[in-house]
């Protein structure tokens, strides 16, 4: 990098969206204003190059939508709207000026989509790998948020749309089988899309709904839930929605991809059986997916897969990139 200077001065916005923020990147320190009748939602990823992420299945635009995106899923499961995004990057010399602006370019597209700002960060030099850590802020109205403590016995366990495609794409990706009638899975692996509409929905429902964002496995993340709400959770093979593309693959490693795969950026949550019916009226209204899958019982804190008769645990192992 030739001037750190001109490099801030070529990713900061041309301009700003919010009306509340009132200093973005260029002092010390970014300002906003709070929101009456609000809650700020506040949280952080960061993405480590050959753990998180390779140049080989990724390019940088993609590894930079991918970064904001994750962050933005976190705000989508507390039923919260984005609203401002910092990234600290620390850059290793083999990545050239062009390719870290293809990264802000992936972050500033997909921000665009819901007018989040870009308000500031931080730039070093490293001698290891690229290292991308975005952190946002978003809002939520106060009262509406949607806690992983919220599950009780009798609810309905959901989904917003099909898991398991990302996790699909990526092996695709790197067993170099990338074919044009599977374009959707690696794309789901390339540019996931956050949930922001369907949390919106849900947290303005009104029940009192479990919520959960899917970056490590509906498995994983399902414990989560169960944990945190000291319930028991099942999952009915039958109901887990699938797409096309996995019917050109064995049954088992698409489960497999659906329990344990990441980063489809899906909610996983619970609701109320009473509430289940106006909730499903809601989306369809909306034109947003939803899908039953399984229901909360009493029982250990765990998770289980019902398939047919038989009862199977549902291990929480996440997604674990690279390793195989
Ligand atoms: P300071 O020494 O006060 O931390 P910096 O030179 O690090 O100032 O940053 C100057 C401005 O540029 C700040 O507003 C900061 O938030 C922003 N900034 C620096 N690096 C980045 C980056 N990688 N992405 C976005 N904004 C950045
Ligand atoms: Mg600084």
């Amino acid at each position: 990098m030739k001037d750190e200077f001109e490099w801030i001065e070529s990713i900061t916005p041309k301009q700003n969206h919010q009306p509340t923020l009132i200093e973005g990147i260029g002092d010390d320190a970014a300002l906003i204003r709070p929101e009456a009748g609000f809650d700020d939602i506040l949280c952080v990823d960061t993405m480590v190059e050959n753990i998180h992420f390779s140049r080989k299945t990724m390019t940088p635009y993609q590894i930079g939508h991918k970064a904001l995106g994750v962050n933005i899923s976190d705000v989508a499961a507390m039923g919260g709207t984005p609203r401002f995004y910092l990234v600290s990057i620390a850059i290793p010399e083999n990545w050239s000026e062009a390719e870290l602006q293809e990264i802000y370019q992936g972050m500033e597209d997909l921000a665009d989509n819901y007018k989040l700002d870009l308000i500031g960060g931080d730039t070093v030099s490293t001698p290891g790998p690229l290292v991308v850590s975005v952190t946002v802020h978003g809002r939520v109205l106060k009262g509406r948020k949607l806690l992983r403590k919220n599950a009780l016995p009798g609810d309905v366990v959901f989904l917003t749309g099909p898991v398991g495609l990302s996790a699909a794409g990526l092996e695709l990706l790197l067993e170099d089988r990338v074919s044009e009638n599977l374009k959707k899975l690696v794309e789901a692996h390339q540019l996931p899309v956050p949930q922001v509409e369907a949390g919106l929905l849900l947290a303005e429902s009104g029940y009192k709904i479990a919520l959960n964002d899917i970056s490590d496995g509906l498995g994983s993340e399902s414990h989560e839930i169960a944990e945190s709400s000291n319930v028991h959770i099942q999952i009915r093979y039958e109901q887990l929605p699938t797409v096309e593309e996995f019917n050109h693959f064995p049954s088992e490693q698409v489960l497999d991809w659906m329990l344990y795969g990441g980063e489809d950026f899906q909610l996983v949550g619970t609701v109320p059986r009473e509430n289940w019916p106006s909730l499903v009226n809601l989306f369809r209204e909306k034109g947003q997916e939803i899908h039953e899958i399984g229901e909360v019982v009493e029982g250990k804190a765990e998770v289980s897969l019902l398939q047919e008769n038989d009862t199977t645990p549902v291990s929480k192992k996440g997604y674990n990139h690279f390793s195989e």
